[in-house]
């Protein structure tokens, strides 16, 4: 087991600074996700605890211990990669030994090794295979075991499940969970989609352009973004945000903060508006729902309302948000909270 840290780390490709001074610790232990729009920054960040492509300035820490002159296969971290890696002309068994039969590891430790771990991970049945013969996500699982192997203190994961269906990668998600809590080792796994990092995470690092927007557990992550980026990256549909009209400050709420009646509400936000779209998905419905200037996205449990129909939009004082100019939230027990809601109650908001 390790810890991570990185300590005003910079990254430049050539003149290109991709990430700056920046700093963040990672708990020994724990599933943490790297989580961020293309090109920003996540692999980078792998790569460099994996020492594939090291910092330009800075340091990276694993255990306490900087590991800037330590060559990658000495940091004790394995990392599982999109595309598998795995040699297709190698049955299963000799997929997962490769690294130890380099590393000289005696037979009967090998084989006993083998066996462990692809039970593990449920290839037990499929050691004598060829990859080709295998599903996607049985393939994932000999990724798996190779990195499983060399027994790191911390696994590395560059979107491990995006080459999967739907409804494997669900699956992959939990088997991961499960995997991550049988080894008891830090896990840093890098994707670009919101569900993925909410289901799995302890922690959340959310990142945009090079830097951490916010870190967070993930429920924390939903229920109190730093700002507006982080409460419109997490979540579907993302918050919705309107003007306040004082200053670029932005109201927001949650799609299934919402409610739609026939009738005004009495509710603290109150607007009209008519259904432009309805998404119908079985357990629950998702309107858009236009207000004036406004298109605002709308989760309802029932099925009540029809495209092109008027209705009544209503928000909780308790569920409304607040968003400075700049994009920081503006806490509850700030000073204009109050006043801004208060703004909010005035504004006609109409169809
Ligand atoms: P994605 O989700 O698309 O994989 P990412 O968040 O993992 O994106 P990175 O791969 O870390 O993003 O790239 C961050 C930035 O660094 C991008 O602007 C990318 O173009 C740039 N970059 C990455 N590797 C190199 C390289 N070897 N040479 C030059 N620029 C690079």
């Amino acid at each position: 087991m390790a810890s991570i840290e990185f300590v005003r780390v910079t990254k430049q490709f050539e003149k290109n600074v991709v990430i700056k001074d920046l700093d963040l610790k990672i708990e020994d232990g724990k599933f943490t996700v790297l989580v961020g729009p293309s090109g920003c920054g996540k692999t980078t960040l792998l790569r460099m605890i994996a020492g594939i492509d090291p910092q330009s300035s800075g340091s990276v820490l694993i255990n306490g211990k900087d590991v800037t002159r330590i060559a990658p296969g000495q940091r004790g971290v394995a990392m599982v990669f999109q595309n598998y890696a795995i040699y297709p002309t190698m049955s299963v068994r000799e997929n997962i030994e490769f690294g130890l039969k380099n590393n000289k590891v005696p037979k009967a430790e090998r084989t006993e090794l083998v066996e462990t771990i692809s039970a593990t991970v449920g290839l037990a049945e499929y050691l004598d295979r060829k990859p080709s013969t295998l599903s996607g996500g049985q393939r994932q699982r000999v990724a798996l075991a190779r990195a499983m192997v060399k027994k790191p203190s911390v696994f590395l994961m560059d979107e491990p499940l995006s080459n999967l269906d739907a409804k494997l990668r669900v699956q992959m998600r939990i088997e991961l969970i499960e995997l991550h809590k049988k080894l008891g080792t830090t896990f840093v796994y890098v994707t670009h989609d919101q569900v993925e990092a909410m289901s799995m995470a302890d922690t959340i690092v959310l990142m945009n352009k090079g830097t951490i927007q916010q870190e967070a557990p993930p429920d924390v992550m939903y229920r109190q973004p730093n700002n507006l980026f982080t409460a419109q990256f997490i979540g579907v549909p993302p918050m919705n945000v309107g003007e306040l009209g004082r200053g670029g400050v932005k109201f927001g709420f949650r799609p299934e903060s919402a409610e739609l009646t026939h009738e005004h509400s009495g509710l603290h936000y109150a607007a009209r508006g008519r259904i432009i779209t309805r998404e119908m998905l079985g357990s629950e419905t998702i309107y858009q729902v236009r207000c004036g200037q406004h298109a605002f996205m709308i989760k309802c449990v029932e099925d009540r309302f029809t495209v092109d129909q008027d209705v009544h939009l209503g928000v909780a004082a308790d569920k409304l948000v607040f968003f400075e100019a700049d994009g920081s939230r503006i806490s509850t027990e700030h000073a204009l909270f109050k006043d801004h809601l208060e703004a909010l109650r005035g504004i006609p908001h109409g169809a």
